[in-house]
């Protein structure tokens, strides 16, 4: 049989909504010697790992590890654990995500009242709170950071409504987790779940996730098993606890460029990573605005590290895309749903967020704007942005 082509993977900017770019130390960190899944170094570094977690997190809870799958396996576990079949759910959709939420909850067996916004806008605390009246759930689920639309959901009102109705918060804390503040503690969120390929800048493959006792409580008292063997939190809490129980054979590599993408948080800092974010976000969105191009999310509700920006009127949205990435070698993201030919989503996450990439994706961008004959004046954005970073 003859060979596979050789493996060539083009070099990319990945400015997107995931994967974001790797940084370098964590592509190093995963091609070291991969040890056996019960040897002594890897258990330590099982503990580090769970404590570096804890801290980006911010949280104490004991339950804090990482899930063998994508941000969705993140989803999947917390919702599974802690749906039995007949219990009441209250999902938030105001984009994608929350969509993908209902149909874990529902597959879980959940009785789902789905509560809806515009995609772009975010859900007050009263309209939570009528419908946990209404519905008396036992789970509140809903996503922090919608990647779809760039629109972020503040959380720390809306848990005390959720609890003050006797529910529990589960949050999607995905794209939001390294790149904005996430106080699992301090917010009283009961079952988190995040991603390594957004602001953690590791490739896809683990998803943090966290309980807190409240949950695992719950989960103890469950009446019916856990629908899926593989995701079941409490066969886990042995494999990841101080019994060392083999569960499944946990991904070597993978927790080895986690471990590292924690690290370099931690290492700089989670405040400062949090202000890198914004300061990009704002120099990228100074230069959106010379272009005369708005932001798809409420205002005042805009991520960091996700920005929806509304396709001008036109513009080949699709053409810009493809020339990015051919001619460039920059990725972007194109919208869904709602958004789909409407939106681009650009993401200034992890490693991606810094001053070189905000500067090179406007230029790009103003080269294919003026192809296309869109009207704006030319070092307008790349001079928006400056002035940002001048003045910070
Ligand atoms: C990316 C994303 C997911 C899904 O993560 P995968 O790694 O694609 O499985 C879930 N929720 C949000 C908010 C996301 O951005």
């Amino acid at each position: 049989m003859p060979a596979l082509p050789t493996l060539n993977p083009p070099i990319r900017t990945l400015l997107g909504p995931g994967p974001s770019d790797i940084h370098p130390r964590v592509l190093a960190a995963m091609a070291r010697p991969t040890v056996g899944h019960l040897d002594p170094y890897y258990l330590q570094l099982m503990d580090k790992l769970q404590s570096g977690l804890r801290e980006i997190f911010r949280t104490k809870n004991r339950m804090t590890f990482a899930v063998s799958g994508t941000g969705s396996a993140g989803m999947e576990a917390t919702v599974v654990n802690l749906i039995e079949p007949g219990d009441s759910m209250v999902v938030c959709v105001n984009g994608v995500f929350g969509g993908r939420m209902c149909d874990v909850a529902e597959r879980a067996g959940a009785k789902v009242t789905k509560i809806e916004r515009p995609w772009g806008e975010v859900f007050t605390a009263a309209e939570i709170k009528n419908a946990v009246a209404a519905a008396k759930p036992k789970v509140v689920g809903i996503v922090m950071a919608e990647t779809s639309t760039g629109a972020s959901q503040p959380i720390e009102e809306i848990s005390k409504v959720v609890h003050d109705g006797r529910a529990m918060l589960l949050v999607d804390t995905v794209t939001s987790l390294g790149g904005m503040p996430v106080e699992v503690d301090a917010w009283n969120i009961d079952a988190v779940y995040s991603g390594t390929q957004k602001c953690l800048s590791c490739p896809p493959g683990l998803a943090p996730v966290s309980f807190n006792d409240r949950a695992m409580a719950v989960i103890k008292n469950r009446k019916t098993k856990v629908q899926s063997w593989y995701l079941d939190v409490s066969m886990l809490a042995s494999y990841w606890g101080s019994d060392r129980v083999y569960h499944h054979t946990a991904p070597i590599n993978m927790s080895y460029g986690l471990y590292e993408a924690v690290s370099i948080i931690l290492e700089e800092g989670l405040d400062a990573c949090f202000v890198r974010h914004d300061l990009n976000h704002r120099a990228f969105k100074a230069g959106v605005a010379a272009l005369g191009m708005k932001y798809a999310a409420q205002e005042g509700h805009q991520l960091p590290m996700l920005n929806a920006v509304r396709v001008p009127d036109g513009v080949d949205e699709a053409k810009i895309r493809s020339d990015l990435l051919n001619r460039f070698g920059i990725e972007i993201g194109a919208g869904l749903g709602a958004f789909k030919g409407k939106v681009w989503r650009i993401g200034l996450m992890g490693y991606g967020a810094r001053p070189a990439n905000v500067y090179l994706l406007l230029s790009a961008l103003e080269q294919l704007l003026a192809e296309q004959g869109h009207k704006f004046d030319h070092g307008a954005s790349i001079a928006a942005a400056g002035e940002v970073y001048a003045s910070a």
